[in-house]
């Protein structure tokens, strides 16, 4: 990397220092922003270029992009913040293709006065996250709303992946019979949000499970390369992404309540809120549909790995003209297991 220019009076003040207007103008203070800040924590060679585009190469094969925005409130919560999500986020739809996820970019809309010690520990976490996921963010943007318009900062993170020959992962491949999987523990993310906005101060914090889900995919793939779909359950829980699947691929899915992980101090903390942990928000957790032959092997790989330990078989898809969820209660009935309807939880990624 090239030695930076010194061409700014005195560095930035990451301590006592505020986004101010100027940060958003395109001019000395924005160079500086980025300078001292992005380039110096994302550190890569494409940063450091300083062209208005990163120019890459790829591997052969398909390529994936998946964009997402993020705009969580709090910034800061248990388990993570609003920067490693925004990696984890765009990183887990390029993962649910079926791709190696490579490059990322990063879009940052900032209000007026945030502190910027907050936006630095943003960052960080999110050079962090990249980094232990292999991605490197290779194109960025910053603007700046006034004091009132915006909420501390919300972020865009796009990203790019490659599928190896021979995997094909697509919504609409659920077949009749094919068996339902979840990753593990459902809920976490979206209760460890809402216990901190309500204030419910539990003895022990409820973590968010925000992570990169691709190693998993990776080993799932190796034991079993002809997986039908995979998709993560992140707004509107594991209930929303299996009406999207079914709806997808014109079929129904049985479930059996017993056989879905939920932490006890998620159930708890529903219960209080008033939730219904099949609609609550996560960000690590991957829901698959294969093949009943190879159900008991993926789960196997998957239990090995460590965001894999509590995965579980939860049902079954089923031919059914209405498409519909159900669910094998815990007390022997069955019930539909209909869309959210409505938001249950505002601003939750
Ligand atoms: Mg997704």
């Amino acid at each position: 990397m090239k030695t930076p220019r010194k061409r700014y009076v005195r560095p930035i003040d990451f301590k006592r220092g505020r986004v101010d207007m100027t940060h958003g103008s395109g001019g000395r203070a924005t160079a500086q922003l980025v300078e001292e800040l992005f380039q110096e924590v994302f550190d890569n060679a494409w940063l450091a270029s300083a062209n208005d585009a990163a120019c890459f190469a790829v591997p052969e094969g398909r390529m994936v992009m998946a964009t997402d925005s993020h705009v969580v409130s709090p910034l800061f919560f248990p388990g993570g913040n609003i920067g490693c999500l925004a990696v984890h986020g765009t990183i887990n739809d390029v993962a649910m293709m079926g791709a190696r996820p490579l490059y990322l970019s990063a879009g940052f809309i900032l209000e007026e006065g945030l502190p910027l010690a907050d936006l630095r520990r943003i960052v960080e976490s999110m050079g962090r996250a990249a980094q232990q996921a292999g991605v490197a963010i290779v194109a960025g943007d910053t603007k700046v709303v006034e004091q009132g318009n915006g909420d501390g900062v919300f972020i865009t993170t796009t990203g790019v992946g490659i599928v190896p020959p021979g995997v094909n992962l697509s919504g609409d491949r659920c077949q009749p019979s094919d068996r339902i999987i979840v990753s593990g523990t459902i809920g976490d993310h979206g209760v460890a949000i809402m216990s901190q906005r309500e204030n419910l101060g539990f003895s022990t914090a409820i973590e968010s499970d925000t992570a990169a889900l691709h190693g998993l995919v990776e080993a799932m793939l190796a034991v079993a390369p002809d997986l039908h779909c995979l998709r993560d359950p992140t707004r509107g829980g594991l209930a929303t992404t299996l009406n999207e699947l079914a709806g997808q691929s014109g079929v129904g899915m049985l479930i059996e309540e017993t056989a879905i992980p939920v932490r006890q101090e998620v159930a708890g903390a529903c219960e209080l809120l008033g939730l219904d942990p099949l609609y609550v928000a996560n960000e690590g957790k991957l829901v698959a549909i294969c093949a009943p032959d190879d159900a008991l092997r993926v789960v196997e790989a998957m239990r090995k790995h460590p965001l894999g330990r509590e995965a579980a078989i939860i049902g079954t898809v089923q031919e059914d003209a209405h498409r519909f969820v159900q669910m094998e209660t815990t007390f022997g009935g069955k019930r539909v297991v209909d869309w959210l309807v409505g938001e249950q939880l505002p601003r939750i990624c």
